[in-house]
C-alpha cells in the first residue's frame, strides 16, 4: 500500500535542481516533498567513498563564472582545490605518437594549431549572435538549426587535422558526435557556459577547481538540512493534474500538492505518464532530446607517479576509446588517480560491452599515454552513464537538428500546475552543475509567485 502525504510543492528528483528548488522554497516557508528514484541524492554527481579515499564519478568541476555552485559548496562548508596544474602534457596524435606541450593549445605543428584555433574563435564569435533567453530568435537560427556541428566543420576547417581537433573539442564538451548535434544548439551551449574556449580550457576555465571531498558532499549537507521531506528510492510513474490541484504517484508514495517541479533531464521526465497528456509541443520536446554518452573511467595507483616523470596527468589525442585523461588525485596525492573519459560514439557503444573488456581497453589507452607503468592499478573505478536508468546518459541532453526552432519554448513553459528545472533549462551554464542550481533558483522563484492561484489545466 502506498503512504499518502500532501504538501505545497512536490519535486521530482534530488539532483542539484530539485535540491536547490526545495531548499529556496523552504527559504520562504513553503512546505516541499522531494521524491527521488535513487536511492541516494545528487543525481549526475556522484562521490564513491572507498578504503579511505574519495573520487568523483561524475560531474566534479567548477570554473570561473559558476557563483552559484561555489557559492553552495561555500555554505555547505565544502572547501575548493585546482585541478593538478603542474607539469607537461601530453598529446597523441595517432601515426604521429606522443609529444610533452605546455600551454594553451596543444599540436604537433603550428599550422594546425592556429586552424584550430581559428575554428574555436570563429564558433564564439557566431556564438554570440544567440541570445540564451530564445535561442530561437537569433538572425541566423533558421540556417544553423538545420545545421549539424558537422556540416559546420566540413564546410569550414579546411585542415584534415585541425578537423580532428575540433571533433575531440565537440566530443569533450557535449559527449557527442558533431553529426549528433545542431549548431544552433552547440552555438547555444557555448554562449550559455561563456565560450567554447572557455569550456575546454583547465586554468581559467571550466574544469579550474574541485570540491574537497567530492561534488556530491554539497548535494548531501543540502539534503540533510531538508531531513525527512527527501524521501530516497521512490521513482515518479505517474503525474495527474486537474483544477484542485497535483496527484504524483512514485513507487510506495502518492503525493498530493498544489504544484510540482520536474527536475529530471527531458528524455527522463518524457518517460512519465501524465494526465491529462502533455501538449503536443512539450512532448516533440522531450522525444528530441537524447543524453550525451560518457562514461568515466578512474585508474587507482599507490601515488601520482607520473608527477615524478614531469608530467601533469593530462593527455589529449585524436585515438579512442579514451581522448582526454586528468590527474584526478585528491588534494593530498594520495592515492594517484587518472581519470579518463570515454565520449560519444565510443560511449555508447562501449557502454553495451562486457565490464572487463572496458577495463581492459581503458587501462590499453593509459598505458598508451603513460607506459607499462599504468597498467596494473591497485583498483579501477567507473561511471557507465548511458546503462545508469536514472541519467540514461551525461553529460546533458543534446538537441538534433530542428529542434530548438520547433520546441525549444517548451524547455521552461509549465503546463498547468507542472514546472520543469534542471540544467537543461537554464540559459546560464546549461549542461553544467552551475546551470542545474540556477534553474533551481529559477523556478522556486516562479513557483511561490503563483502558489495559492489557480492553474489553466
Ligand atoms: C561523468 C560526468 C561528468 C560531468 N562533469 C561535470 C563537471 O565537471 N562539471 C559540471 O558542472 N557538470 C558536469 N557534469 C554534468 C552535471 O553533473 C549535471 O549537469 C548536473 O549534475 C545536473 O543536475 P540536475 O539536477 O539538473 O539533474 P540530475 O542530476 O540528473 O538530477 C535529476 C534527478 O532526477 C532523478 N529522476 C529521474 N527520473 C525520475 C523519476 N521518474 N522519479 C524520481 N526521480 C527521478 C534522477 O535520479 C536524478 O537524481 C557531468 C556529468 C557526468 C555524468
Amino acid at each position: 500500500m502506498a503512504t499518502q502525504t500532501s504538501t505545497q510543492v512536490v519535486v521530482v528528483g534530488a539532483g542539484f535542481a530539485g535540491l536547490t528548488t526545495a531548499r529556496e522554497l523552504r527559504k520562504r516557508g513553503v512546505d516541499v516533498v522531494v521524491l527521488e528514484a535513487r536511492d541516494r541524492v545528487g543525481g549526475r554527481t556522484w562521490t564513491i567513498r572507498k578504503d579511505g579515499w574519495w573520487l568523483d564519478c561524475g560531474g566534479q568541476w567548477t570554473g570561473p563564472g559558476q557563483d552559484r555552485i561555489r557559492a553552495l559548496g561555500e555554505e555547505m562548508g565544502v572547501a575548493s582545490f585546482p585541478t593538478w596544474p603542474e607539469g607537461e602534457h601530453l598529446q597523441y596524435t595517432d601515426g604521429m605518437g606522443l609529444r610533452r606541450w605546455q600551454g594553451a593549445a596543444p599540436d604537433q605543428d603550428m599550422e594546425t594549431m592556429s586552424k584550430t584555433v581559428q575554428a574555436i574563435l570563429a564558433f564564439d564569435q557566431m556564438s554570440q549572435e544567440v541570445p540564451i533567453d530564445a535561442p530561437w530568435n537569433a538572425p541566423h537560427a533558421r540556417e544553423w538549426d538545420a545545421m549539424t556541428v558537422q556540416n559546420w566543420i566540413d564546410t569550414n576547417i579546411e585542415s584534415e587535422r585541425a578537423r580532428a581537433q575540433m571533433t575531440t573539442a565537440i566530443e569533450a564538451v557535449f559527449a557527442v558526435e558533431p553529426h549528433d548535434v545542431s549548431l544552433l544548439f552547440a552555438l547555444f551551449y557555448a554562449r550559455s557556459g561563456g565560450s567554447m574556449f572557455y569550456l575546454i580550457s583547465t586554468e581559467g576555465g571550466a574544469q579550474a577547481n574541485r570540491f574537497d571531498g567530492g561534488m556530491q558532499l554539497v548535494a548531501e549537507r543540502v539534503a540533510a538540512e531538508l531531513g525527512d521531506s527527501v524521501r530516497l528510492s521512490s521513482p515518479v510513474r505517474r503525474i495527474s493534474q486537474d483544477a484542485r490541484g497535483v496527484t504524483v504517484e512514485a513507487d510506495g508514495v502518492t503525493v498530493t500538492a498544489e504544484r510540482c517541479v520536474v527536475t529530471a533531464p527531458p528524455a527522463l521526465a518524457g518517460r512519465i505518464d501524465y494526465q491529462p497528456a502533455m501538449p503536443p509541443l512539450r512532448d516533440h520536446l522531450t522525444t528530441r532530446a537524447p543524453m550525451g554518452s560518457v562514461i568515466k573511467v578512474h585508474a587507482i595507483y599507490e601515488t601520482p607517479w607520473w608527477r615524478d616523470e614531469g608530467l601533469s596527468g593530462r593527455v589529449v589525442g585524436d585515438k579512442g576509446p579514451i581522448k582526454v585523461v586528468f590527474d584526478n588525485s585528491p588534494p593530498s596525492g594520495k592515492p594517484g588517480m587518472l581519470m579518463g573519459f570515454i565520449e560519444g560514439g565510443d560511449g555508447r557503444r562501449l557502454s553495451n560491452i562486457d565490464a572487463g573488456e572496458r577495463k581492459r581497453l581503458a587501462l590499453e589507452c593509459f598505458v598508451r599515454y603513460f607506459g607499462e607503468k599504468a597498467a596494473k592499478p591497485m583498483d579501477y573505478v567507473e561511471g557507465n552513464w548511458p546503462a545508469e536508468q536514472w541519467s540514461r546518459g551525461c553529460y546533458g541532453a543534446i538537441l538534433p537538428a530542428g529542434t530548438l526552432i520547433s520546441a525549444g519554448t517548451a524547455l521552461r513553459d509549465p503546463v498547468g500546475r507542472i514546472h520543469w528545472a534542471g540544467t537543461e533549462t537554464s540559459e546560464i551554464f546549461c549542461g553544467y552543475i552551475d546551470g542545474a542550481v540556477r534553474s533551481g533558483e529559477r523556478v522556486a522563484a516562479e513557483v511561490a509567485a503563483v502558489l495559492g492561484q489557480p492553474a489553466k489545466v
